[in-house]
């Protein structure tokens, strides 16, 4: 959401150009694996090196919002630069975020060109920033979720691109895919830390397999694990879903 610049103008004593490179990288990296910035990070070296990121809210840069790696990373960046963050203005391919004091639901959910955090908070319809939800299991951040959205989304470009059909469309529509049980995995974890519903949200097969039932004149899909009947829910405006609590499992509402 937030275009920022953090500027690193150098301190006395400095270090070499490779190790500034290699501190650079792994702070970047850190921020992202912390979902404090987005993937969609630059550096350019000019008189002082200039960090071209995203930050999901105004304050995701804020040292109470780091995790360990991010913390010691600031620390030695600090001892051999001075640190300033600047506002840019609005990234347009980035989403609002969240801001609700308390959340009663999320959906796990990406897609291809998603650089947004892959939870939409079902009371608002926004992404929320990673950082502000538990870690997954033995984990001090969010790398594993990270990766499962980059797998989703060349999965999907993939299947966009018409390229090995019968497998990228199953990996996306089945839900004993390897890919799909990744995420359950980690949505279903991630629901006992927080004490709500965490719904993964499942792609429609168009395909023979489509199971629903009509309900007051609309098809409302069959839950995919328990068989029973899915119920349509209205999470904000143009967020409309079958869900089945039980199972924590969503659908597109159509
Ligand atoms: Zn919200
Ligand atoms: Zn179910």
């Amino acid at each position: 959401m937030y275009y920022k610049i953090i500027e690193l103008s150098p301190k006395t004593p400095s270090i070499s150009y490779d190790e500034t490179k290699d501190l650079i990288w792994h702070f970047l990296c850190a921020l992202e694996c912390n979902g404090q910035i987005l993937k969609d990070y630059k550096v350019i070296q000019n008189v002082n090196f200039m960090l071209y990121v995203t930050a999901p809210k105004k304050d995701s840069l804020n040292e109470q919002h780091d995790s360990v790696y991010v913390k010691n990373d600031r620390e030695k960046i600090g001892e051999y630069f001075n640190i300033q963050v600047k506002d840019c203005g609005i990234n347009l391919e980035s989403q609002e975020y969240c801001t609700c004091k308390k959340r009663s639901a999320m959906e796990m959910q990406t897609f291809r060109f998603d650089i947004d955090s892959v939870f939409t908070c079902c009371d608002c319809g926004k992404p929320i920033a990673l950082y502000e939800l538990p870690y997954p299991e033995n984990r001090e951040d969010y790398n594993d979720i990270q990766l499962w959205q980059d797998n989703y989304a060349a999965m999907d470009m993939l299947w966009l691109n018409c390229l090995c059909d019968r497998y990228t469309g199953n990996q996306r529509v089945k839900l004993k895919s390897a890919l799909n049980k990744q995420g359950i995995e980690i949505a279903e974890y991630l629901s006992k830390q927080l004490g709500y519903s965490v719904y993964y949200h499942l792609e429609c097969d168009y395909g023979k397999s489509i199971k629903a039932e009509k309900v007051d004149n609309q098809q409302i899909h069959i839950c995919p694990k328990c068989g029973k009947l899915m119920k349509r829910v209205k999470f904000s405006e143009d967020h409309e879903r079958d869900i089945c609590k039980k199972c924590a499992l969503s659908y597109d509402a159509h």
